[in-house]
């Protein structure tokens, strides 16, 4: 959005300066954000009464009437409408939300979205058909559609021209991407067409729906060189029976399945996941279920998420809503074994030699990046910016890894 401004001759300014248009962009995964997105509103309204307040994203999209009721609200945009959204303020539409669960295409946004200049992140499909019960996405962001493949790789033909060297690609929910195209092409044929683009040396996948690895997919996967073997895979929870209340489509039986055959395909691979504590039921006896799965999988890391009700979704509503201290007891417990396993796989790479894209001069150091995504930290050297360089590893330190280009 703010790149559609800048071509249009708008200057950005910082939020804390007085703007005349403030575009507010609203998450609305847990009744938190609401109210982190309406605290926002009044902040920004309070800065410069006279500006015009534009609430945008997910919270505007499934909460436009009472967005409106806010005094301070004068635009409510939905998500459709972000692609123009220059003009819809020009225009001074009151609300514009469009139905999102009638979209059926994705829509181009065109603008290039990279700030970087070693990754971009590709946006490459929207929406999701999964419905989690805990989950309001699908609400806010419609069904799934994917972006042609076409479209995809021209974009980064032209930013892999202007010198970016990994794509990171992401969407609602990747694992779909083509499935609305109905003619069989999935996110390995995407992958395949990326991994032919010059100049780009590394493919980073987002966040993973588990279910999408198999025999077949690794197959073809692991022909393509630049693919990085770091991959998230939402877990959620280790333990059968909440994942039958959350609604998600696999076994703790098949996770582990699916976690060889990445362990076996790249022998270096780092898994990371998200894990959900506290879902409603979720017993003494289903976490213990869910730590001893864990300590069996043993992740690279793991981001833990208390469980946090999120109005309209069926979790909300079921009943043993768990007390917030236990969430609390779990969530510490759990974020404790991924500090010792995080640890336990750093410090497995003490004295290997490593291939590492540079990125960013931090003080003294340059930092980057190996292949399955460890922060690797050098004394500082401008000439191995944006390039990928061979660095020995000595020691880890503050959750990097501490090296020396050989
Ligand atoms: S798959 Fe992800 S985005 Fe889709 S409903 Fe489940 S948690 Fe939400």
């Amino acid at each position: 959005m703010i790149q559609k401004f800048i071509e249009e001759n708008y200057e950005i300014v910082d939020f804390e300066d007085k703007a005349d248009i403030y575009i507010i962009n609203t998450c609305t995964v847990t009744n938190m954000s609401d109210k982190k997105s309406r605290q926002i509103i009044r902040r920004a309204k309070h800065k410069n009464k006279n500006a015009i307040l534009v609430v945008v994203g997910c919270y505007a999209q499934v909460a436009k009437d009472k967005l409106e009721k806010i005094e301070e609200v004068d635009i409510v945009l939905g998500n459709n409408e972000k692609s123009n959204i220059v003009k819809c303020i020009e225009q001074y539409e009151k609300t514009l939300v469009t139905d999102v669960m009638q979209q059926k295409e994705f829509v181009e946004f065109g603008c290039t979205t990279y700030t970087d200049k070693t990754r971009a992140v590709i946006k490459v499909q929207d929406g999701c058909d999964r419905f989690c019960s805990y989950c309001i996405i699908p609400y806010a962001r419609g069904r799934v559609r994917s972006r042609k493949i076409e479209n995809i790789v021209e974009e980064i033909s032209q930013i892999a021209a202007n010198g970016i060297k990994e794509v990171v690609i992401t969407g609602i929910h990747i694992a779909s991407f083509g499935r609305d195209f109905k003619d069989g092409t999935s996110l390995i044929d995407l992958l395949e067409a990326i991994n032919k683009i010059d100049g780009i040396e590394r493919i980073r996948l987002g966040s993973l729906e588990p279910t999408i690895i198999t025999e077949e997919f690794l197959a073809r996967l692991t022909k393509l060189e630049k693919i990085c073997d770091h991959f998230h895979l939402s877990l959620q929870s280790g333990c059968d029976e909440t994942l039958k209340r959350m609604n998600r489509k696999y076994t703790t039986q098949e996770f582990e399945h699916i976690v060889n055959l990445l362990r076996n395909a790249y022998p270096e691979v780092a898994l990371t996941t998200d894990i959900i504590v506290g879902f409603p039921g979720e017993t003494e006896k289903e976490f213990k279920s869910t730590y001893n799965f864990l300590s069996k999988i043993k992740f690279m890391k793991m981001h833990i998420f208390k469980y946090s009700q999120r109005n309209g979704t069926k979790a909300a509503i079921m009943e043993n809503q768990i007390d917030g201290n236990k969430k609390e007891e779990r969530s510490n417990i759990l974020i404790e074994l991924s500090d010792k396993n995080e640890k336990e796989f750093m410090e497995n790479y003490i004295g290997k030699e490593v291939p590492v894209l540079f990125e960013q001069i931090i003080g003294e150091n340059i930092e980057g990046h190996t292949k399955n995504y460890i922060t690797v930290k050098v004394p500082k050297n401008e000439a191995v910016d944006n390039e990928i360089k061979t660095v020995k590893i000595n020691k880890f330190e503050n959750l990097a890894l501490i090296g020396e280009i050989i």
